[in-house]
């Protein structure tokens, strides 16, 4: 039986019209939630991930300040940078995006950021609060496989979740959610022993691994819901042929443009799970959709006191 097609873009529209109507109130009381994006040299998969993150925030009337330095910049330099944000009364969150060139202490720059202003949720008081249960604003990729989860009428109160990937960014911090959610969540990573027989226990499988449709059905229980965090760009059409064999019109796809985006998840996987993220269009648009829904957080815990939650279900 195919698996049911948990549509990222469907669960982000319904977030955005959930935010729509908070950032209305915090207008209509004078705030307009602000995010500056700082955008170090020109990385062209950064350039993409910044622009979409300036046109959600334009589409959803949250004001977008989009800094540019240059690659060539120093540590002290965009410390200042990020200082000087800290300081902007209308710039509500404030994004570094990643990876910073080599000569740039990204863990000091990203510990700069004031943690009220952490709508990446990569600082660590963030991330201890978290741990701790009393999550704050927390890293956006989770927070939205949470949303798809939750949205989808996904059981995760009981289940055995496996999440594989431990990196600080997705695997680490969503694994802290399905356990604050109840979950029973197993963490692997590249040291893990007989990962498909450990990944086959679970009802939850989340793939962060970055590595192309590593997850084979193999690796999945019959009936498992399969989220599949990875983004991994192929170009060799052999790998494309051997991934999409039974999937004709992707591979149309492919020997159209040549390139095409692929998952941590095997495609076939779609025949084993019940419910399955697509990619493109399964976590990535809730990756936005959850920067958006913190940079509202952010402005209403920092200029909104007393206007009333709106968008209460995109909250940890
Ligand atoms: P990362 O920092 O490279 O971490 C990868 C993790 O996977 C590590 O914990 C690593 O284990 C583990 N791993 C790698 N190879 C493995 C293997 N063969 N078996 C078991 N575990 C293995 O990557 P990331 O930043 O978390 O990103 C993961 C993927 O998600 C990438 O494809 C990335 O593009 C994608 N991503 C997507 C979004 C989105 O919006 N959809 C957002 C963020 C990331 P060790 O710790 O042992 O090295």
């Amino acid at each position: 039986m195919a698996a049911r097609i948990l549509n990222g873009n469907t669960i982000r529209d319904e977030i955005y019209a959930e935010l729509g109507a908070e950032i209305a109130a915090l207008r209509a009381a004078g705030i307009q939630p602000g995010l500056a994006a700082v955008l170090v040299g020109d990385n062209p998969a950064s350039k993409i991930y910044v622009t979409s993150k300036i046109a959600a925030c334009e589409k959803l009337g949250i004001a977008g300040f989009n800094l540019t330095p240059p690659a060539t910049i120093t540590t002290a330099e965009l410390l200042r940078i990020v200082e000087d944000l800290n300081r902007r009364d209308e710039v509500d969150g404030i994004l570094v995006q990643l990876p910073l060139p080599p000569q740039v202490d990204a863990k000091k720059i990203l510990e700069a950021v004031d943690p009220a202003k952490d709508v990446d949720g990569f600082h660590p008081i963030n991330v201890g609060r978290l741990v701790a249960g009393r999550p704050n604003l927390v890293a956006c990729t989770p927070l939205g496989v949470m949303e798809i989860l939750r949205r989808s009428g996904t059981a995760i109160e009981g289940a055995n979740a496996a999440v594989l990937g431990r990196s600080d960014i997705v695997g680490k911090p969503m694994a802290l959610l399905l356990m604050h959610a109840n979950a029973t969540v197993t963490v692997c990573h590249s040291k893990t022993r007989h990962l498909p027989e450990v990944a086959r226990r679970a009802d939850i499988v989340v793939a962060a691994m970055g590595r192309a449709a590593m997850v084979t059905p193999d690796y999945i229980r019959p009936g498992a819901t399969v989220i599949d965090v990875g983004i991994n760009r192929i170009t060799d059409a052999a790998l494309a042929e051997k991934f999409f064999a039974n999937f004709p019109e992707r591979l149309a796809g492919f020997r159209a443009k040549g390139t095409m985006l692929v998952g941590d998840v095997h495609p076939d996987v779609a025949s084993v799970a019940g419910a399955l993220t697509p990619v493109p269009g399964g976590v990535g648009p809730l990756t936005i959709a959850m920067l958006m829904s913190n940079t509202v957080k952010a402005a209403r815990m920092r200029r909104g006191a007393g206007i009333p939650a709106v968008a209460a279900g995109v909250r940890p």
